[in-house]
């Protein structure tokens, strides 16, 4: 392609609200053979809500939740913010927390109100020895229907797990079909448990995922692909996604979602839908003329 002709393909992009940085980012991006998305806030529109509190014994739900947002009120993690979020809706005015720590890709813990909170996945729940069975079924029942299962204990003791629900985007499904008719190999990648993730990708028809990736594994996911002989394009939104997307061949940021992200990145689909991947796909093989 002449230097012309790719100004014209990264002006065509601009025009459907994809940035790209450069002339090369444009050229690689027509070689590209795996697509590998991050699930929360790629394909999900990023704002988890919680959907239900299941306690044990009879727990007064209003009291689980209170307690459950002042260790939240710590985190930036957006399952922090639905359960904020929840808390301040239903007016519960929230405690300080102390000793807070952020376990990453597992939780939070702190202690409020002179007790020692525990709040993230069954992981988080067992490395601090933490018994999980009692609400197992619940969790289960839950991540079957693509929600997240967070566990709650006090003092040790499991008090309840919340649902949350992350829902797709709109157009995700319909962009992941142009993806798959221009060719290209989807692969999922998400620090949340396996049955949650099995259920979002069945609904996207996704058969290759890596589920409870830690997020500073992500990265080696694309290099291992990469080692297959892939030319992998990786998208993703967050904090945890910009060494995955420093790594790919050509990193594509959502709009929507952190600075960090967006500096790593390559490209920059401002509208965060997925159709902007594959519109920046086919401007670039049209301008490079290997159109599959
Ligand atoms: P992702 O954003 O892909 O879900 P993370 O690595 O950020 O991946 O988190 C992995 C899992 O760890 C989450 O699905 C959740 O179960 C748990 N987790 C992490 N941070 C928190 C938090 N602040 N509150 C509750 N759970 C958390
Ligand atoms: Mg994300």
């Amino acid at each position: 392609a002449t230097p012309m002709s790719v100004m014209v393909g990264v002006g065509k992009a601009a025009e459907a609200g994809v940035l790209i940085r450069n002339g090369e980012a444009l050229q690689t991006s027509s070689k590209l053979t795996t697509i590998v998305l991050d699930k929360t806030g790629t394909l999900t529109q990023g704002q988890p809500r919680i959907t239900g509190i299941y306690p044990v014994d009879d727990l007064a739900k209003s009291e689980v939740l209170r307690l459950a947002a002042s260790l939240e009120a710590g985190s930036e993690h957006p399952l922090a913010d639905a359960v904020v979020a929840s808390a301040k809706d239903a007016g519960l005015s929230l405690s300080n927390v102390s000793d807070f720590h952020a376990v990453l890709g597992q939780g939070v813990s702190g202690v409020v109100e002179g007790h020692r909170l525990l709040l993230g996945n069954k992981r988080l729940m067992a490395e601090n020895q933490v018994e999980t069975e009692t609400l197992q079924r619940e969790a289960d029942d839950l991540a079957a229907q693509a929600q997240t299962p967070v566990f709650f204990a006090i003092d040790g003791n499991l008090v309840a797990v919340f649902a949350i629900a992350d829902p797709l985007k709109s157009d995700t499904l319909a962009a992941l079909e142009r993806l798959r008719r221009d060719g290209l190999k989807i692969v999922m990648l998400t620090g949340d448990n396996t049955a949650t993730a099995a259920a979002i990708a069945e609904k996207l028809s996704i058969s290759e995922f890596y589920a409870e990736v830690q997020p500073s594994d992500k990265s080696q996911y694309v290099q291992q692909l990469q080692a297959q002989g892939e030319r992998v394009g990786m998208v993703g939104d967050g904090i945890n996604d910009a060494p995955a997307l420093a790594q790919a061949d050509v990193g594509f940021a959502i709009g929507t979602g952190t600075d960090i992200a967006m500096e790593s990145a390559d490209v920059t689909l401002m509208r965060g839908s997925l159709h902007g991947l594959a519109d920046a796909i086919e401007v670039s093989r049209a301008t490079l003329g290997n159109i599959k």
